[in-house]
């Protein structure tokens, strides 16, 4: 052998001597038993796909910095935000919703912008979407929204009833529904897209005051899109096309980058104003909340290796630094559990010992120890319990998010504004939307609809309807409903709609 190749070894380091020729009894074999070579090696092949995730399976990432570039220290003591000019490094995962592990990057989905800014005080993630509202507003509603956008459980088909009857059944959607059916449901790649927290979050600053905050980061690449058919033909072409353009955009140094542009309302504001700050089917009008820009978002290298950075990050709402905390937005309260739960699952108790995972500018300094796959010294002989009188960490209570109030009756409650779900998709459709945008929206449902039965139809379209009477009465007339019963519809409560429009209605 020469000098300068490497040797093959087993998982052990041991030399290999035959990587080609199983050992066997005479020729052709049969094979030994004692070849234990070839059984490491077929039973770690048998072993090595993980539970994919159950949403977001399919997903790119890249490594970059964050800097800041105004200063916010009168809002939030995050360290990682307390200087202009500051860079701390981050890693990127964008992602399809519904799709599995293998499908297409050109889905009509919300696509996943999931970060992770390694800070000097502990890993803070920002789990968000191109999207800067969401289907539903509780998380008891989470799991079954999710089926109906996946596949019929009997023909394992995504199903156009199931994904509508749903939608229909549950008209906090029609935002989202409106964005998602917009071309902005099939960006044309992750660089040519927005992200935004979704979610209400709070800063506070290290006087105890806090803030409302919502975080818009914005391309500096321009919002580009496909239109339904380009996204058609790509899924074909090219199912991996954003991943593909993600990577080779990064290889050939042009590295993309968002603006992180912040709403900001005080506590006051927030219990005076005309929508529910924490609802997360609304936005705040930049009008009411105008966005001030903060910071920039660079991706400038791809990861050496898909499985160890991409597919095993994982990410967290509940990853707050000290400065950042929650709301009380419910999705965001059901998200703080979900995440860390699915990684434990797919990824075991120590999931947060993988190098992507594992804080890089801070010190993990605790009790919790052992568990499967605990891969660093576990702590070696130091204390694991506390108190205790041998040096162990303490807690730091300066670094505690101020108190805040909390009233009211503990019951399972009915949202108490329903009447404003139309509003906002009304002026997304009539005050923002160019024609040919309205054009494609209301050809993208069309399309789409026209596959559910006809009481889902007519009991979507009384949404669209409410939203907006022209939006509703295009795709209406795209479906050949009767206008009237549309309108008929549109004018009973949610309830009375879904008896109208039960099993059997409108179907021979
Ligand atoms: P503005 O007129 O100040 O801003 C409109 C916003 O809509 C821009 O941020 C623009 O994003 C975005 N937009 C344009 N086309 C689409 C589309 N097809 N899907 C989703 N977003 C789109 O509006 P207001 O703040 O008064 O809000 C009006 C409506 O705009 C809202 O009801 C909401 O639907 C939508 N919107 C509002 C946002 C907010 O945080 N206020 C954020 C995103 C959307 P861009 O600048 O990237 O082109």
């Amino acid at each position: 052998m020469s000098k300068n190749k490497k040797t093959l070894t087993n998982n052990f380091g041991a030399p290999v001597d035959d990587d080609q020729n199983s050992l066997t009894a005479g020729n052709p074999g049969p094979v030994l038993m004692q070849d234990v070579h070839l059984l490491e090696k077929l039973s770690h092949f048998d072993r090595e796909r993980i539970p994919e995730r159950v949403v977001h399976a399919k997903g790119a990432g890249a490594h970059g910095y964050f800097a800041v570039t105004a200063d916010v220290t009168k809002y939030t003591r995050a360290k990682f935000l307390s200087a202009v000019g500051k860079r701390t490094e981050v890693f990127l995962r964008f992602s399809t919703v519904g799709g599995e592990r293998g499908s297409a990057d050109a889905e009509r989905d919300p696509r996943g912008f999931a970060m992770k800014f390694y800070t000097e005080e502990g890993n803070y993630d920002l789990v968000g979407n191109n999207t800067p509202v969401f289907f539903i507003r509780d998380p008891l509603k989470f799991a079954d929204f999710i089926h109906t956008q996946k596949k019929n459980p009997a023909t394992n088909l995504k199903d156009p009833d199931m994904f509508w009857d749903f939608l229909s059944l549950t008209p906090e959607s029609i935002h989202q529904v409106t964005i998602l059916f917009s071309d902005r449901g099939t960006p044309r790649t992750y660089r040519h897209m927005n992200g935004f927290s979704s979610h209400t979050y709070k800063w506070y600053n290290d006087k105890g005051e806090y803030f409302w905050v919502k975080y818009h980061f914005k391309t500096e690449q321009g919002i580009q899109n496909l239109t339904r058919q380009e996204a058609e033909v790509m899924k074909g072409k090219d199912p991996d096309h954003a991943t593909r353009d993600l990577h080779e955009s990064i290889l050939r140094g042009e590295y993309p980058s968002w603006r992180l542009e912040m709403q900001i309302m005080t506590p006051e504001q927030a219990a005076n104003y005309r929508f529910d700050p924490f609802d997360i089917t609304k936005v705040w009008p930049h009008a009411d909340f105008p966005p001030i820009v903060i910071g920039r978002l660079v991706l400038n290298k791809n990861p050496e290796n898909y499985f160890a950075e991409v597919e095993q990050s994982a990410f967290s709402p509940a990853n707050f630094v000290p400065g950042i905390a929650a709301s009380p937005d419910k999705m965001l309260q059901g998200r703080l559990f979900s995440y860390h739960d699915t990684h434990r699952h797919r990824l075991g108790p120590n999931f947060h010992l993988l190098p992507v995972n594992a804080p890089k500018a801070s010190q993990v300094d605790n009790y919790q120890r052992d568990g499967f796959m605990r891969s660093d010294g576990n702590f070696g002989g130091s204390p694991n319990y506390y108190p205790n009188s041998f040096g162990g960490p303490e807690p730091r209570l300066e670094i505690a998010e101020p108190s805040f109030e909390v009233s009211g009756k503990a019951a399972r409650q009915k949202y108490v504004h329903p009447n404003d779900d139309f509003v906002q998709a009304g002026a997304l459709y009539k005050k923002v939307m160019t024609d040919a945008d309205r054009d494609h929206l209301v050809g993208n449902i069309v399309d789409h609809l026209g596959g559910a039965r006809k009481r889902i139809q007519y009991r979507q379209c009384a949404l669209f309807y409410k939203a907006e009477q022209e939006y509703g009465r295009r795709v209406a007339q795209g479906l050949n409903l009767d206008l009237k019963e549309v309108a008929r519809l549109a004018g009973m409560s949610a309830e009375d709609r879904a008896k109208e429009t039960a099993a059997g209605t409108y179907e021979k």
